[in-house]
């Protein structure tokens, strides 16, 4: 769910991003954000070229981050579990949330930020990715559809979710913010579970 609230240097960014990293790449996806500088760094030194990090390599490398464990994570008091992945707390990543392969990683400087319904969209956004891969489309049709069912979203919580993407820009990985809006509001409305 790399999200694209944030405009400085992104371009700069995304290109090393592109460039380096491999299999994380194909599963990561923040709403909003991709991965930081130091990801990318992280994930480029040798060592570690065999694949991506753990949730404790990750916490490590970019000093220490909290590591929450499955089950334990809430966002305003709100459990947000995604099955048995942990969930790394990184206030220095470049976007509100990310995932890699078997844990997740959210921003709680960023998420302060946002509404309690926003948050749990977020995170859900990027639990799905864990379970569905790569495909921004069904990761926020798979969020809001927690949402619903979950009983944590509802149509004001998407009206927030909506405002909340609207100045993001579209990209080869997230389509514009309009767009998205629309999909989900008709995966909202939509009992077929994706
Ligand atoms: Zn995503």
């Amino acid at each position: 769910m790399p999200v694209f609230m944030k405009t400085e240097s992104r371009t700069a960014v995304n290109s090393r991003r592109r460039s380096i990293l491999s299999v994380a790449a194909m599963i990561r996806g923040s709403t909003l954000a991709l991965l930081s500088i130091a990801t990318v760094a992280f994930v480029s030194e040798p060592s570690l070229a065999q694949g991506p990090p753990t949730a404790e390599e990750y916490s490590q490398h970019v000093g220490g981050a909290q590591i929450v464990p499955a089950g334990k994570y809430r966002l305003d008091g709100q459990a947000a579990v995604c099955g048995h992945r942990p969930v790394v707390l990184d206030s220095n990543l470049d976007d509100y949330g990310a995932a890699y392969p078997g844990f997740l990683i959210m921003n709680p400087r960023l998420l302060s930020k946002v509404s309690t319904p926003v948050k749990m969209w977020i995170f859900a956004h990027e639990c799905a990715h864990q379970y569905r891969g790569p495909d921004e489309d069904t990761a926020d049709c798979f969020a809001v559809q927690r949402g619903r069912r979950y009983g944590w979203l509802d149509e004001q919580g998407l009206n927030q979710i909506c405002s909340f993407i609207s100045p993001a820009r579209g990209s080869s990985m997230h389509l514009s913010g309009s767009y998205r809006c629309e999909a989900m509001r008709k995966c909202f409305a939509d009992p077929k579970v994706r």
